[in-house]
């Protein structure tokens, strides 16, 4: 049984594939209490449905493109629904902030949010993503040292851009164009979920 707060069909707004359509699978439940979380569906609302009532919302969505969001979903063990999925022919990536990347392993594609800016770690994923205000400590991810793509985010509103930090976000990039990309989280620029 997964603890599923909601099923959607959008448009994946940050990191390496933003602008795909992707279906997001948001999973109950966090490890974390971030007072910037834009999310309250992985608070407020739960459904426990089996791997074939996820597989039966999802069938008709075109895209063969999954996020599972949350919340945290390393806080569960998760491979075998992820196998279920690929074995569907699904391409599986997992967004998380770093809880336990083995409970995710299985995953196509991992992107890592650290939230604690003062243990960060080096493998188990496969892009970084921060979310940047003009109060983060940028120095830390100047000399941040990976071969991974290191994406930084404005720290937004919870449905609307936040101007000044995505302008912020932008001259950093143009500054240290070898280190960051921008991740803009596009599906609040457009309007959608
Ligand atoms: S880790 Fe992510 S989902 Fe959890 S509280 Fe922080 S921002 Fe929200």
């Amino acid at each position: 049984m997964l603890k599923v707060s909601s099923i959607f069909y959008s448009i994946q707004g940050e990191g390496f594939h933003a602008g795909r359509a992707f279906i997001f699978i948001r999973l109950f439940g966090c490890n974390l209490t971030c007072d910037f979380c834009d999310d309250e569906l992985h608070k407020t609302t739960m459904n426990e449905l089996t791997f074939d009532e996820v597989y039966k919302k999802i069938q008709n969505f075109p895209s063969k493109n999954i996020i599972i969001t949350g919340g945290e979903p390393s806080i569960y063990m998760l491979n075998d629904f992820i196998e279920f999925l690929q074995e569907k022919n699904y391409f599986v990536s997992v967004e998380s902030n770093g809880y336990n990347f083995s409970n995710i392993k299985n995953a196509n594609w991992i992107t890592y949010s650290p939230k604690d800016w003062e243990n960060i770690q080096n493998e188990g994923f496969d892009e970084y993503k921060f979310i940047v205000d003009k109060s983060s400590d940028i120095e830390k991810l100047i000399n941040l040292k990976s071969d991974k793509e290191i994406f930084i985010q404005p720290q937004n509103f919870m449905h609307k851009p936040n101007m000044n930090n995505v302008n912020y976000c932008v001259e950093l990039v143009k500054k240290y164009p070898d280190k960051f990309r921008l991740s803009l989280q596009m599906h609040k620029f457009i309007g959608v979920d």
